[in-house]
């Protein structure tokens, strides 16, 4: 499922220049790349058009919005993505949409509405794109569940 993501086509006298183009509407990621504290991870997740979907780190990110100013769309990755929130206070000082994982296996949950009620993982009640990204953490990233030792929370 990977790919090339860019050709180097040499210029052909100011000729098929389009062609030179990255195609980084086919794979990005860049939010991925130029986080200098790597809080913008891509994952792969069932039931998504694009497979590929990024998952943000709100422990590991001090809003310094340089993965806005370079996503190609108009995006702020780290404001807009389904974020994974480490503790109680990062997760009431942010908006965004997201989890924060609470004892046997619960979730505190902020809806795409802005509400926030407690999940458990034998009940149906997400948006399908916010089932789909927790149920791929669980299965194949529960690491990124978990506050990494030494964080600071
Ligand atoms: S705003 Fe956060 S996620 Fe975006 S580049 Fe800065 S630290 Fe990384
Ligand atoms: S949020 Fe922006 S930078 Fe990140 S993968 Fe999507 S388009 Fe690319």
């Amino acid at each position: 499922m990977h790919g090339r993501r860019g050709l180097l086509i040499a210029a052909i006298n100011g000729k098929a220049e389009g062609d030179r183009c990255l195609t980084c509407d086919v794979v990005c990621e860049v939010c991925t790349e130029v986080c200098p504290n790597r809080a913008n991870v891509a994952i792969t997740a069932g039931g998504f058009a694009d497979p590929r979907q990024i998952v943000h780190l709100d422990g590991l990110c001090n809003e310094c919005g340089n993965c806005g100013t370079f996503c190609p769309h108009a995006g702020r990755p780290y404001k807009d993505k389904i974020t994974v929130f480490w503790s109680r206070a990062d997760f009431d000082g942010s908006a965004n949409t997201g989890f924060l994982p609470l004892a046997g296996g619960a979730y505190l949950t902020r809806m795409p509405d802005g509400s926030v009620r407690e999940h458990r993982r034998d009940q149906e009640d997400l948006p399908a794109g916010m089932s789909q990204v927790l149920a791929a953490l669980e299965k194949d990233y529960s690491f990124m569940l978990v506050a990494p030792l030494g964080a600071q929370l």
